[in-house]
C-alpha cells in the first residue's frame, strides 16, 4: 500500500522537477521586439534573419507589417529626436512598410541583440546580423529592444495583447 502511495506522490512531483529544471541558471522567458528596417525588406533579407532567430530557438510570438508614421518615429526614437539626423532616420524608416516581429525565448532580450550587433554595420563584427548585412550607422538591417523594460514598452506600443501568441 505505502509503495503505491509514495508511487503516486512522485509522480504528482515529476512535472515540477521538470519546470524548476527548465528554469535554472537565470534563464527568464523574455519577449523581444525587432524591426525589419526598410533596408532588410528591399534586399530581401527578411527571411534570411528570421531564420537565424529561429535557428536560435527564439519562437515568432506576434508579426504584422506596417508603414510607420513620423507620429510613431517620434515616440520609438524619442531619445533621438534632437539629433541632427533625425529628419534622415524618420525619412528612411517611413519609406517603405516594414515587418515588425516579437520575439520569445530564454533571455531573448539580450540575446537578439547580440545576434544583430552595435549600430554602426561598417564597425559591427562578421557573424552578426548587422556586419553581415547592413551598409551603414542608419541602414542596418533591424531594429532590437534594448533591455527588458524597453522591450515591453515596444511591444505594446505596436501589438495589442490579442496580437500576441
Ligand atoms: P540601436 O538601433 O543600435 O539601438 P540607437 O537607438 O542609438 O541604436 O539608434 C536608433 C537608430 O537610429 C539606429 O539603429 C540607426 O538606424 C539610427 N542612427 C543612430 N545613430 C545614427 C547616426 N549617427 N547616424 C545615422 N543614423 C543613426
Amino acid at each position: 500500500m505505502w509503495q503505491r502511495v509514495l508511487f503516486l506522490f512522485l509522480l504528482a512531483l515529476a512535472p515540477c522537477h521538470h519546470l524548476s529544471a527548465e528554469y535554472q541558471g537565470g534563464n527568464e522567458m523574455e519577449r523581444t521586439l525587432v524591426i525589419f528596417k526598410p533596408d532588410a525588406v528591399e534586399q530581401g533579407r527578411v527571411g534570411a534573419i528570421l531564420a537565424r532567430f529561429e535557428a536560435a530557438r527564439l519562437r515568432i510570438a506576434g508579426a504584422k507589417v506596417l508603414r510607420l508614421k513620423e507620429e510613431i518615429l517620434r515616440e520609438h526614437y524619442s531619445h533621438l529626436v534632437d539629433e541632427p539626423f533625425f529628419g534622415n532616420i524618420v525619412a528612411y524608416m517611413s519609406s517603405t512598410a516594414v515587418l515588425l516581429v516579437v520575439l520569445e525565448g530564454e533571455n531573448a532580450v539580450i540575446r537578439v541583440r547580440e545576434m544583430v550587433g552595435p549600430t554602426d554595420s561598417t564597425v559591427a563584427p562578421k557573424g552578426t546580423i548587422r556586419g553581415d548585412f547592413g551598409e551603414s550607422k542608419s541602414r542596418n538591417m533591424v531594429h532590437a529592444s534594448e533591455d527588458v523594460p524597453a522591450a515591453a514598452v515596444e511591444i505594446a506600443r505596436f501589438f495589442s495583447p490579442a496580437e500576441l501568441f
